[in-house]
Protein backbone atom coordinates (compact mmCIF):
# COMPACT_ATOMS: atom_id res chain seq x y z
CA UNK A 1 0.00 0.00 0.00
CA UNK A 2 1.90 2.79 -1.67
CA UNK A 3 0.87 6.35 -2.88
CA UNK A 4 4.46 6.68 -4.65
CA UNK A 5 4.55 5.09 -7.84
CA UNK A 6 8.45 4.00 -7.84
CA UNK A 7 8.40 2.89 -4.10
CA UNK A 8 5.94 0.73 -5.25
CA UNK A 9 7.29 -0.94 -8.02
CA UNK A 10 10.28 -1.63 -6.64
CA UNK A 11 8.67 -3.20 -3.27
CA UNK A 12 6.76 -5.35 -5.57
CA UNK A 13 9.45 -6.33 -7.60
CA UNK A 14 11.52 -7.04 -4.00
CA UNK A 15 8.56 -8.80 -2.43
CA UNK A 16 7.65 -11.05 -5.66
CA UNK A 17 11.44 -12.27 -5.95
CA UNK A 18 10.85 -13.72 -2.33
CA UNK A 19 8.34 -15.79 -4.19
CA UNK A 20 4.87 -14.56 -2.60
CA UNK A 21 1.69 -12.79 -4.51
CA UNK A 22 1.45 -9.22 -4.49
CA UNK A 23 -1.68 -7.22 -4.46
CA UNK A 24 -1.14 -3.45 -4.51
CA UNK A 25 -2.96 -0.33 -3.23
CA UNK A 26 -2.41 3.30 -3.74
CA UNK A 27 -4.11 4.76 -0.65
CA UNK A 28 -6.10 2.91 2.18
CA UNK A 29 -9.37 3.48 0.61
CA UNK A 30 -8.32 1.76 -2.44
CA UNK A 31 -6.69 -1.11 -0.39
CA UNK A 32 -9.97 -1.84 1.59
CA UNK A 33 -11.50 -2.36 -1.43
CA UNK A 34 -8.92 -4.80 -2.97
CA UNK A 35 -9.31 -6.74 0.50
CA UNK A 36 -12.71 -7.57 -0.05
CA UNK A 37 -11.85 -9.19 -3.49
CA UNK A 38 -8.59 -10.59 -2.44
CA UNK A 39 -7.73 -11.49 1.30
CA UNK A 40 -3.99 -11.10 1.73
CA UNK A 41 -1.85 -12.54 4.70
CA UNK A 42 0.92 -9.51 5.22
CA UNK A 43 0.32 -5.83 4.38
CA UNK A 44 3.31 -3.30 3.75
CA UNK A 45 1.53 -0.25 4.61
CA UNK A 46 2.66 3.41 3.68
CA UNK A 47 1.73 6.01 6.09
CA UNK A 48 0.95 8.91 4.37
CA UNK A 49 -1.16 8.64 1.59
CA UNK A 50 -3.38 10.63 0.22
CA UNK A 51 -7.81 10.31 0.94
CA UNK A 52 -6.85 7.76 3.51
CA UNK A 53 -3.58 7.63 5.27
CA UNK A 54 -2.00 4.55 7.15
CA UNK A 55 -3.12 5.72 10.49
CA UNK A 56 -6.37 5.40 9.40
CA UNK A 57 -6.43 2.25 7.59
CA UNK A 58 -5.30 0.81 10.74
CA UNK A 59 -8.27 2.32 12.46
CA UNK A 60 -10.53 0.91 9.85
CA UNK A 61 -9.27 -2.81 9.58
CA UNK A 62 -9.80 -2.80 13.40
CA UNK A 63 -13.73 -2.63 12.95
CA UNK A 64 -13.95 -5.18 10.35
CA UNK A 65 -14.22 -8.85 11.78
CA UNK A 66 -12.85 -10.72 8.51
CA UNK A 67 -9.31 -8.18 8.89
CA UNK A 68 -8.05 -8.78 12.39
CA UNK A 69 -5.64 -11.01 11.75
CA UNK A 70 -4.49 -9.22 8.93
CA UNK A 71 -0.61 -8.93 9.69
CA UNK A 72 0.49 -5.18 9.06
CA UNK A 73 4.23 -4.22 8.69
CA UNK A 74 4.26 -0.25 8.47
CA UNK A 75 7.16 0.61 5.67
CA UNK A 76 7.52 4.67 6.40
CA UNK A 77 10.41 7.21 6.31
CA UNK A 78 8.47 8.86 9.14
CA UNK A 79 11.19 7.65 11.98
CA UNK A 80 9.44 9.66 14.88
CA UNK A 81 9.31 7.36 18.23
CA UNK A 82 5.62 8.72 18.37
CA UNK A 83 4.94 8.05 14.93
CA UNK A 84 6.17 4.22 15.60
CA UNK A 85 4.32 3.83 18.85
CA UNK A 86 0.78 5.65 17.43
CA UNK A 87 1.54 2.60 14.80
CA UNK A 88 1.80 -0.07 16.84
CA UNK A 89 -1.14 0.93 18.96
CA UNK A 90 -3.37 1.25 15.78
CA UNK A 91 -3.12 -2.70 15.23
CA UNK A 92 0.21 -2.64 13.13
CA UNK A 93 2.52 -5.77 14.07
CA UNK A 94 5.81 -4.46 12.78
CA UNK A 95 7.59 -0.93 11.80
CA UNK A 96 10.26 -0.36 9.19
CA UNK A 97 11.76 2.54 8.21
CA UNK A 98 12.65 3.86 4.39
CA UNK A 99 14.86 3.04 2.65
CA UNK A 100 15.05 -0.31 3.79
CA UNK A 101 17.04 -3.34 2.42
CA UNK A 102 15.93 -6.02 0.84
CA UNK A 103 17.42 -8.37 3.43
CA UNK A 104 15.54 -6.71 6.32
CA UNK A 105 12.67 -6.99 4.28
CA UNK A 106 12.81 -10.38 3.83
CA UNK A 107 13.46 -11.27 7.38
CA UNK A 108 10.86 -8.52 8.60
CA UNK A 109 8.20 -10.62 5.97
CA UNK A 110 9.62 -14.14 7.43
CA UNK A 111 8.40 -13.22 10.89
CA UNK A 112 4.95 -12.12 9.51
CA UNK A 113 4.95 -15.13 7.71
CA UNK A 114 5.57 -17.15 10.54
CA UNK A 115 2.79 -15.56 13.00
CA UNK A 116 0.28 -15.84 10.18
CA UNK A 117 0.66 -19.77 9.62
CA UNK A 118 0.58 -19.84 13.46
CA UNK A 119 -2.75 -18.05 13.37
CA UNK A 120 -3.87 -20.17 10.75
CA UNK A 121 -3.13 -23.35 13.15
CA UNK A 122 -4.99 -21.83 15.67
CA UNK A 123 -7.75 -21.40 13.77
CA UNK A 124 -8.05 -24.08 12.27
CA UNK A 125 -7.75 -25.84 15.30
CA UNK A 126 -10.80 -23.93 17.01
CA UNK A 127 -13.00 -24.43 13.90
CA UNK A 128 -12.38 -28.02 14.62
CA UNK A 129 -13.55 -28.40 18.17
CA UNK A 130 -16.05 -26.28 17.64
CA UNK A 131 -17.47 -28.60 15.07
CA UNK A 132 -16.46 -31.85 17.68
CA UNK A 133 -18.55 -30.04 19.89
CA UNK A 134 -21.38 -30.59 18.22
CA UNK A 135 -21.03 -33.91 17.08
CA UNK A 136 -21.73 -37.40 18.44
CA UNK A 137 -18.77 -39.50 18.85
CA UNK A 138 -19.99 -42.77 18.32
CA UNK A 139 -22.09 -42.25 15.43
CA UNK A 140 -21.04 -38.66 14.11
CA UNK A 141 -24.48 -37.47 13.99
CA UNK A 142 -25.25 -34.09 15.15
CA UNK A 143 -25.22 -33.95 19.30
CA UNK A 144 -27.98 -32.51 21.31
CA UNK A 145 -26.07 -29.33 21.54
CA UNK A 146 -26.26 -29.01 17.95
CA UNK A 147 -29.46 -30.05 17.93
CA UNK A 148 -30.78 -27.80 20.14
CA UNK A 149 -28.95 -24.59 18.61
CA UNK A 150 -30.69 -25.44 14.90
CA UNK A 151 -33.85 -26.35 16.41
CA UNK A 152 -34.13 -22.71 18.50
CA UNK A 153 -33.17 -20.90 15.26
CA UNK A 154 -35.66 -22.96 13.10
CA UNK A 155 -38.09 -22.07 15.96
CA UNK A 156 -37.61 -18.66 15.44
CA UNK A 157 -37.81 -18.71 11.67
CA UNK A 158 -40.94 -20.60 11.32
CA UNK A 159 -42.95 -18.70 13.69
CA UNK A 160 -41.87 -15.74 12.14
CA UNK A 161 -42.78 -16.69 8.74
CA UNK A 162 -45.98 -19.35 9.87
CA UNK A 163 -43.95 -22.18 8.10
CA UNK A 164 -45.06 -25.49 9.39
CA UNK A 165 -41.55 -27.28 11.58
CA UNK A 166 -42.02 -30.97 13.07
CA UNK A 167 -39.94 -32.58 15.29
CA UNK A 168 -39.55 -36.79 15.66
CA UNK A 169 -38.30 -38.20 19.07
CA UNK A 170 -37.34 -41.75 18.87
CA UNK A 171 -36.44 -44.00 21.47
CA UNK A 172 -35.29 -47.46 20.70
CA UNK A 173 -36.99 -50.53 22.02
CA UNK A 174 -35.50 -52.88 24.93
CA UNK A 175 -32.18 -51.93 23.88
CA UNK A 176 -31.10 -53.17 27.44
CA UNK A 177 -32.39 -56.00 26.58
CA UNK A 178 -29.45 -56.33 23.21
CA UNK A 179 -26.65 -54.92 25.44
CA UNK A 180 -26.87 -57.23 28.41
CA UNK A 181 -27.14 -59.80 25.89
CA UNK A 182 -24.82 -59.32 23.39
CA UNK A 183 -22.57 -56.92 25.43
CA UNK A 184 -22.16 -52.90 25.20
CA UNK A 185 -19.60 -52.92 21.99
CA UNK A 186 -22.36 -54.76 19.96
CA UNK A 187 -24.95 -52.02 21.51
CA UNK A 188 -22.76 -49.65 20.06
CA UNK A 189 -22.42 -51.03 16.53
CA UNK A 190 -25.94 -51.81 16.28
CA UNK A 191 -26.20 -47.82 17.62
CA UNK A 192 -24.19 -46.42 14.54
CA UNK A 193 -26.22 -48.86 12.06
CA UNK A 194 -29.39 -47.14 13.85
CA UNK A 195 -27.71 -43.90 12.97
CA UNK A 196 -26.99 -43.95 9.46
CA UNK A 197 -30.67 -45.70 8.82
CA UNK A 198 -31.84 -42.04 9.99
CA UNK A 199 -29.50 -40.08 8.16
CA UNK A 200 -30.56 -42.54 5.16
CA UNK A 201 -33.95 -41.57 5.28
CA UNK A 202 -33.97 -37.85 5.81
CA UNK A 203 -33.28 -34.77 3.65
CA UNK A 204 -30.12 -32.96 3.40
CA UNK A 205 -32.28 -29.85 5.35
CA UNK A 206 -33.19 -32.07 7.93
CA UNK A 207 -31.09 -32.14 11.16
CA UNK A 208 -30.75 -36.26 12.18
CA UNK A 209 -29.48 -35.88 15.71
CA UNK A 210 -28.45 -38.09 18.84
CA UNK A 211 -30.36 -36.73 21.60
CA UNK A 212 -29.23 -39.12 24.29
CA UNK A 213 -28.12 -42.48 24.41
CA UNK A 214 -30.57 -44.82 22.45
CA UNK A 215 -33.14 -41.54 21.63
CA UNK A 216 -32.53 -40.10 18.14
CA UNK A 217 -34.49 -36.42 17.57
CA UNK A 218 -34.85 -35.48 13.88
CA UNK A 219 -36.00 -31.68 12.82
CA UNK A 220 -37.93 -31.38 9.85
CA UNK A 221 -37.76 -27.74 8.59
CA UNK A 222 -40.91 -27.10 5.94
CA UNK A 223 -42.76 -30.06 7.37
CA UNK A 224 -46.16 -30.34 7.88
CA UNK A 225 -47.41 -33.24 10.35
CA UNK A 226 -49.05 -35.54 7.09
CA UNK A 227 -45.32 -35.62 5.91
CA UNK A 228 -43.83 -35.80 8.84
CA UNK A 229 -45.41 -38.93 9.71
CA UNK A 230 -44.44 -40.54 6.05
CA UNK A 231 -41.06 -39.63 7.23
CA UNK A 232 -41.43 -41.31 11.15
CA UNK A 233 -43.85 -44.46 9.18
CA UNK A 234 -40.41 -44.82 6.76
CA UNK A 235 -37.75 -44.86 9.57
CA UNK A 236 -39.71 -46.83 12.06
CA UNK A 237 -40.36 -49.72 8.94
CA UNK A 238 -36.41 -49.10 7.98
CA UNK A 239 -35.02 -49.85 11.32
CA UNK A 240 -37.45 -52.94 11.95
CA UNK A 241 -36.09 -54.08 8.58
CA UNK A 242 -32.41 -54.04 10.07
CA UNK A 243 -30.44 -57.18 10.48
CA UNK A 244 -27.16 -57.55 12.62
CA UNK A 245 -25.82 -60.49 12.45
CA UNK A 246 -24.51 -62.21 15.67
CA UNK A 247 -22.89 -65.52 16.14
CA UNK A 248 -25.25 -68.29 15.59
CA UNK A 249 -28.43 -66.06 15.11
CA UNK A 250 -29.89 -62.27 13.54
CA UNK A 251 -30.68 -59.61 15.60
CA UNK A 252 -33.39 -57.03 15.15
CA UNK A 253 -34.53 -54.14 16.57
CA UNK A 254 -37.41 -51.62 16.47
CA UNK A 255 -37.97 -47.98 17.78
CA UNK A 256 -40.61 -46.25 19.02
CA UNK A 257 -41.59 -42.50 17.51
CA UNK A 258 -43.64 -39.25 18.69
CA UNK A 259 -44.01 -36.23 16.50
CA UNK A 260 -44.76 -32.76 17.39
CA UNK A 261 -45.64 -30.67 14.94
CA UNK A 262 -45.44 -26.59 15.82
CA UNK A 263 -48.25 -25.22 13.19
CA UNK A 264 -50.79 -27.61 14.59
CA UNK A 265 -49.78 -26.94 18.41
CA UNK A 266 -47.76 -23.54 18.34
CA UNK A 267 -45.41 -25.04 21.19
CA UNK A 268 -43.93 -21.54 23.64
CA UNK A 269 -40.55 -22.87 23.69
CA UNK A 270 -38.26 -25.60 22.07
CA UNK A 271 -38.69 -27.17 25.55
CA UNK A 272 -42.34 -27.05 25.42
CA UNK A 273 -41.92 -28.76 22.26
CA UNK A 274 -38.92 -31.41 22.92
CA UNK A 275 -42.13 -32.17 25.77
CA UNK A 276 -44.89 -32.56 23.26
CA UNK A 277 -42.49 -35.03 21.23
CA UNK A 278 -41.79 -36.96 24.58
CA UNK A 279 -45.28 -37.30 25.46
CA UNK A 280 -46.12 -38.83 21.56
CA UNK A 281 -43.17 -41.37 22.37
CA UNK A 282 -44.46 -42.17 25.53
CA UNK A 283 -47.63 -42.89 24.22
CA UNK A 284 -46.10 -45.35 21.43
CA UNK A 285 -44.47 -47.25 24.42
CA UNK A 286 -47.63 -47.35 25.99
CA UNK A 287 -49.42 -48.47 22.70
CA UNK A 288 -46.59 -51.59 22.42
CA UNK A 289 -43.60 -49.93 20.56
CA UNK A 290 -42.57 -50.08 17.27
CA UNK A 291 -44.85 -47.48 16.44
CA UNK A 292 -45.67 -43.95 15.87
CA UNK A 293 -47.78 -41.54 18.11
CA UNK A 294 -48.46 -37.94 17.32
CA UNK A 295 -49.11 -35.59 19.83
CA UNK A 296 -52.17 -33.74 20.29
CA UNK A 297 -52.86 -31.08 22.37
CA UNK A 298 -55.50 -31.90 25.17
CA UNK A 299 -59.07 -30.74 24.26
CA UNK A 300 -57.95 -31.12 20.41
CA UNK A 301 -59.94 -33.78 18.32
CA UNK A 302 -56.70 -36.52 18.44
CA UNK A 303 -55.46 -37.35 14.08
CA UNK A 304 -55.99 -41.06 13.37
CA UNK A 305 -53.64 -43.11 14.82
CA UNK A 306 -50.23 -44.43 12.94
CA UNK A 307 -50.69 -47.05 10.47
CA UNK A 308 -46.74 -48.45 11.17
CA UNK A 309 -48.06 -51.25 14.07
CA UNK A 310 -47.37 -54.65 12.58
P1 LIG B 1 -37.63 -49.00 26.28
O1 LIG B 1 -38.27 -49.76 25.17
O2 LIG B 1 -38.58 -48.73 27.38
O3 LIG B 1 -36.98 -47.77 25.80
O4 LIG B 1 -36.49 -49.96 26.88
P2 LIG B 1 -34.96 -49.68 26.94
O5 LIG B 1 -34.30 -50.93 27.43
O6 LIG B 1 -34.46 -49.20 25.60
O7 LIG B 1 -34.91 -48.47 27.91
P3 LIG B 1 -33.94 -48.08 29.05
O8 LIG B 1 -34.01 -46.58 29.17
O9 LIG B 1 -34.27 -48.88 30.24
O10 LIG B 1 -32.51 -48.46 28.56
C1 LIG B 1 -31.79 -47.74 27.61
C2 LIG B 1 -30.57 -48.56 27.34
O11 LIG B 1 -29.72 -47.93 26.36
C3 LIG B 1 -29.74 -48.75 28.57
C4 LIG B 1 -28.36 -48.35 28.17
O12 LIG B 1 -27.42 -49.30 28.55
C5 LIG B 1 -28.41 -48.26 26.67
N1 LIG B 1 -27.51 -47.28 26.16
C6 LIG B 1 -27.56 -45.94 26.33
N2 LIG B 1 -26.52 -45.34 25.72
C7 LIG B 1 -25.79 -46.34 25.15
C8 LIG B 1 -24.57 -46.35 24.40
O13 LIG B 1 -23.94 -45.33 24.11
N3 LIG B 1 -24.11 -47.55 23.95
C9 LIG B 1 -24.79 -48.71 24.26
N4 LIG B 1 -24.29 -49.85 23.81
N5 LIG B 1 -25.91 -48.70 24.97
C10 LIG B 1 -26.42 -47.56 25.43
MG1 LIG C 1 3.41 8.00 0.88
MG1 LIG D 1 -34.27 -44.24 26.40
MG1 LIG E 1 -35.21 -47.37 24.86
Amino acid sequence: MEDDREIRDMVTLMVKSMGYTVVTAVNGKDALIQLRRQPVDIVLLDLMMPEMDGFEFCQQVRAIPTLHDLHIIITSARNALEDKVRGLELGAADYLTKPFSLAELQARIKVGERIVRYQKTLQAQRTQLEHLAREDALTGLANRRRFEERAREELLREGRYQHPLSVLLADLDHFKEINDTYGHSYGDSVLKEVAHTFTRHCRSSDLCARYGGEEFAVLLPETPLPDARLVADRLCTAIRGLTFAQATTTVHVTVSLGIACFDANNPQSLEEFMEQADQALYAAKRNGRNRVEVYTRPGRSSVPPSSTTT
